[in-house]
């Protein structure tokens, strides 16, 4: 009876610990390390437009088309190897002058995964995006907005500014 009791308390206990990370990872203002821009501060009234993944060939070009229509800017988190695919597309995006965002390369979670991983999937879609031509400064968005302590770690090592809210799909 009392090894049953024990059991179950260790059991209870990995189990918040569990939902205790998962409730961290999808943080969208909170964050161990680094520094996270959820918001910026301004006295105009003004959106900041993002679309996430991509680019492809089904969406980028339409999206380009209104937003060049309505003489609108916006920002691009672009998924390495999308960018790999469709690198016209993403000098498209750069030439019409949108901000271009790093959004992983295989838009795989990023948690749970080794450093090795983590700088992978983050240089080599730097890598894609700068092959493009686009010289501005290079958001992270994490894929999910899954985030826990190596992506905050190494984004606070190697990147002035980084991370954002964060997609959903
Ligand atoms: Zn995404």
């Amino acid at each position: 009876m009392r090894r049953w009791i024990i059991v179950l308390v260790v059991v209870a206990l990995a189990i918040s610990a569990l939902f205790g990370a998962l409730q961290l990872s999808n943080a969208r203002t909170f964050r161990v390390l680094g520094d996270l821009v959820a918001r910026v501060d301004t006295d105009r009234a003004v959106v900041a437009l993002t679309f996430d993944d991509g680019p492809t060939t089904d969406y980028t070009q339409p999206v380009l088309d209104i937003l060049t229509a309505h003489d609108i800017r916006a920002t691009f988190f672009l998924t390495g190897r999308e960018t790999a695919e469709n690198p016209q597309l993403a000098k498209a995006i750069a030439d019409e002058g949108h901000e271009i965002g790093n959004h992983s390369r295989s838009h795989n979670r990023m948690i749970f995964v080794s450093p090795g991983t983590v700088h992978e999937e983050i240089e080599n879609t730097d890598a894609a995006i700068r092959a493009t031509g686009y010289q501005g400064e290079l958001h992270f968005r994490p894929p999910y907005g899954k985030k826990l302590v190596i992506l905050p770690w190494y984004l606070a090592q190697n990147r002035a500014h980084h991370d954002h809210v964060g997609c959903g799909a």
